[in-house]
């Protein structure tokens, strides 16, 4: 579970994230949508500490990464995280892109590492790109290594920050079909997103965030097609 309490997070003057209470629970899978500069990525970096949180605490797995004592490398290895660019290693194949963390970071050794890659590669779809490089692989392609890479590190939850929106429309449903299938199998994921139907179809909950805070949750049923709030409702007649 991923559960965050009271979290705040200012750059100098500007407070993005007014006390952010949220809890997401093992197997469950959370999308978080709201207008831009609502602090939603803001969010999603205090979580892996790519940003230290101002105040609160986070827990993943039960152990606090916000605890100043934390190993933060260890904190890194439980939290897998895909962004809106892929990352990839250009002079590296998709199978030395996978493998390339878990031999320095995990410490693996060649096989193990090369072994868990192919595991993974295959689970995402990409059982003949083993060996290609970047360069020859579609922006969707790409992805599915991006998200092959972090589910080889074995990390206890997933987060993903509009893993699509980079993509040409037709190569979006490959990827959102990978995170489909993790679901499926259980995986924890906190997904900000701006593909609506993958809320609603795939999303136990939805959350929206507006202005640093979060105005409403629930199940994608109440929240997508029967807000609330106000705000939200302008939000989805901009985004539907
Ligand atoms: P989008 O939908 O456009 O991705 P978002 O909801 O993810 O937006 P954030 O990226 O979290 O929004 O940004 C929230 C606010 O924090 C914005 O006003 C942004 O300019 C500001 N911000 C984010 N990162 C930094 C930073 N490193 N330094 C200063 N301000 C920042
Ligand atoms: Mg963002």
């Amino acid at each position: 579970a991923i559960e965050i309490t009271g979290l705040r997070k200012s750059f100098g003057s500007l407070e993005v994230l007014r006390g952010i209470d949220l809890r997401v629970e093992s197997g469950e899978v959370v999308c978080v949508i709201g207008p831009s500069g609502s602090g939603k990525s803001t969010l999603l970096r205090c979580v892996n500490l790519l940003e230290e949180p101002t105040a609160g605490t986070v827990r993943v797995a039960g152990a606090e990464v916000t605890d100043p004592e934390v190993d933060i490398d260890a904190v890194r290895r439980r939290i897998g995280m895909v962004f809106q660019s892929f990352n990839l290693f250009p002079h590296l194949t998709a199978l030395g892109n996978v493998m390339i963390a878990q031999r320095k970071v995990l410490k693996r050794g060649k096989e193990e590492a090369e072994k868990v890659a192919r595991q993974n590669l295959a689970r995402v779809g990409l059982d003949d790109k083993m060996d290609a490089y970047p360069a020859q692989l579609s922006g969707g392609q790409q992805q599915r290594v991006a998200i092959a890479r972090a589910l080889a590190m074995g990390p206890q939850v997933m987060l993903f920050d509009e893993p699509t929106s980079a993509l040409d429309p037709e190569l979006v449903g490959d990827v959102l079909g990978v995170m489909r299938g993790l679901a499926r199998e259980g995986m924890t994921m906190m997904v900000v997103t701006h593909e609506m139907s993958f809320a609603r179809e795939v999303a136990d909950r939805v959350v929206f965030m507006d202005g640093g805070v979060v105005v409403e949750q629930g199940p994608p049923a109440q929240v997508i097609e029967n807000p609330g709030h106000e705000r939200t409702r302008t939000f989805l007649s901009r985004v539907l």
